[in-house]
């Protein structure tokens, strides 16, 4: 069955800046959802901030088995509720993949618990992002490292709780390091944090960034239906006989 893939975009810098629009004029979302879309097994739509409760809809929501995120300078005019509604989906099973500057959304705070601030630098300058985990399937298909000649500095301590998994070590020419691909479980859902991303940069026509998140796209969709555990409604009669 098709996987069902929304992508989130606040679609501000595409807007407002010459330069990203030169790169991105479709919007980062819709260069996304482009080469998610050419794929068999995927089913893409998009929704961005200022879209009806941010294009995320319960309706839309609840037909989402993978969320991807891309948000950076708007963070703050994300409506709780729909943050809240967001949370409440990842929890139930929806797979979430948070993109470079989402780790300062709300919904990625949410999930996270923790400030998730970070160091950063931006001098254009090169990344050597390291595969650490070669036999995960978020990185199949990758080289043992891969470079993107200019990115923007993201650099530890990242404020975040230990990851279940590090798959990706970004080193920077500037000599800090950072977690660059992470994942982390929360409820049913499969969380992935990727650091590529910096909207000035041609990044998401990268092969390699592509390759990760189709992967982690395939990787965070649901295996499970969610079934809630409903409790104090009666205490379950013991399996032995005692
Ligand atoms: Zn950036």
């Amino acid at each position: 069955m098709a996987i069902k893939v929304t992508v989130w975009n606040e679609f501000y810098h595409e807007q407002t800046n010459e330069k990203v629009k030169a790169i991105y004029p479709e919007g980062i979302h819709g260069c996304i959802a482009e080469f998610l879309g050419k794929e068999d097994d995927l089913v893409v739509r998009t929704a961005t901030l200022e879209m009806p409760e941010h294009g995320l809809t319960q309706e839309v929501l609840d037909d989402t088995d993978v969320l991807v995120w891309w948000g950076h300078c708007r963070h703050g005019d994300v409506a709780d509720e729909i943050v809240e509604r967001v949370k409440t989906r990842v929890l139930e099973g929806m797979g979430f993949i948070g993109l470079h500057s989402t780790h300062k959304s709300k919904i990625f705070g949410a999930l996270m618990g923790t400030h998730c601030s970070l160091r950063w630098r931006e001098i254009a300058e090169k990344e050597r992002i390291w595969v650490v985990e070669r036999s995960h399937p978020i990185t199949q298909g990758l080289p043992g490292y891969f470079e993107l000649p200019h990115e923007e500095m993201y650099g530890e301590r990242f404020e975040i709780p230990a990851p279940d998994e590090l798959l990706m070590i970004g080193w920077f020419a500037g000599g800090e390091v950072f977690r660059s691909g992470i994942t982390y479980q929360r409820g049913y859902g499969r969380i992935f944090y990727f650091q590529p991303g910096h909207e000035t940069f041609p990044i998401y026509y990268d092969e390699n960034v592509r390759t990760v998140i189709r992967n982690a796209v395939r990787w965070a969709a649901p295996l499970n239906k969610y079934e809630p555990v409903v409790a104090g409604l009666h205490a379950p009669e013991p399996l032995e006989k005692l």
